[in-house]
């Protein structure tokens, strides 16, 4: 019987995961379909999977904390970071995890002699790529605009600034991370200049979790010369993970992602 997918979000019509895993599921003969949901109210979000007859869902933005309220058991990973991407049912149940901080991690994979990285930004982007940074032994410090969502970084043991206090900064960093949305609708770079002026030169390579896009961040980072990656193998490794579970780890990662890249070319 096939199986139904979705992707939850709001927007969610711009999102290519319907493309990246129809692609996969056709590639790979499995019987699953998979379309996009605009979910206004994210309260809804069990009721609405349940009356969808759905397998599974992505969650993009904002309701990945809805998803990890929604979820009757989490991965650990998951419930460490407080944010689901991936949800699949299994007898009933609803079964979350997070494959964003994967998803990030193997896309960074490529930058070798990487040690000390700098986040551009405090959201649950860098909240759940934080912890797995830090799990397999990078030397994460955060700046962010405001001060208020630098707590949870502090409560977790991280390096934190605001744009005013990193001034007092004498480190260099290895990879400069874009976290934040700025750049995505608009053309402002994630800091003041000054602080990328300072931190770009002395870096190995410079990253934009922002797809698609050759944002400033990005463009100011080449004309330092500096090796850079958008946010694309992020979303593609994200994907496959979450196709893993979706098929219950019938496919290979590479199976996968022969099928799945095609998304990014069409
Ligand atoms: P959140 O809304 O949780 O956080 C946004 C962050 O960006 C905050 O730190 C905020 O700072 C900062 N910010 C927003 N606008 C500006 C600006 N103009 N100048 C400086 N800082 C700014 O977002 P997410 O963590 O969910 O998403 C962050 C980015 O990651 C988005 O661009 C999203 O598209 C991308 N993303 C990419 C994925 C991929 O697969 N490639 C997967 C998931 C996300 P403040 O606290 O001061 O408001």
């Amino acid at each position: 019987m096939k199986q139904l997918f979705a992707i939850f979000g709001n927007p969610v019509s711009h999102s290519k995961s319907p493309l990246m895993h129809n692609l996969s599921f056709k590639g790979l003969g499995f019987d699953g379909c998979y379309a996009r949901y605009l979910l206004e109210d994210g309260s809804t979000l069990k009721e609405t999977f349940f009356d969808l007859k759905l397998k599974g869902i992505n969650i993009t933005v904002p309701h990945k904390e809805h998803a990890y309220n929604a979820c009757d058991v989490l991965d650990p990973f998951a419930k460490k970071v407080g944010a689901v991407n991936t949800i699949v049912e299994k007898e009933g149940k609803l079964y979350g995890y997070n494959t964003d901080a994967p998803g990030f991690l193997k896309a960074i994979s490529e930058f070798k002699a990487i040690k000390k990285v700098l986040f551009l930004g405090a959201g649950g982007t860098a909240r759940s790529t934080s912890v797995i940074l830090k799990e397999v032994g990078y030397e994460v410090t955060v700046i962010n605009r405001s001060e208020g969502r630098l707590a949870y970084f502090k409560e977790e043991g991280f390096k934190t600034y605001t744009f005013e206090d990193f001034v007092s900064d004498t480190s260099s960093y290895d990879l400069i991370i874009n976290m934040t949305s700025a750049g995505l609708e608009d053309d402002s770079l994630p800091t003041p200049k000054e602080i990328l002026d300072r931190v770009i030169p002395p870096a190995k390579a410079c990253v934009d979790v922002i797809y698609g896009k050759d944002t400033p961040f990005l463009k100011l980072s080449k004309s330092y010369g500096k090796a850079t990656k958008d946010g694309s193998d992020m979303l593609l490794y994200q994907g496959i993970i979450a196709f893993e579970y979706f098929t219950d780890h019938a496919y290979t990662f590479d199976e996968i992602k022969t099928c799945m890249q095609k998304a990014f070319i069409l």
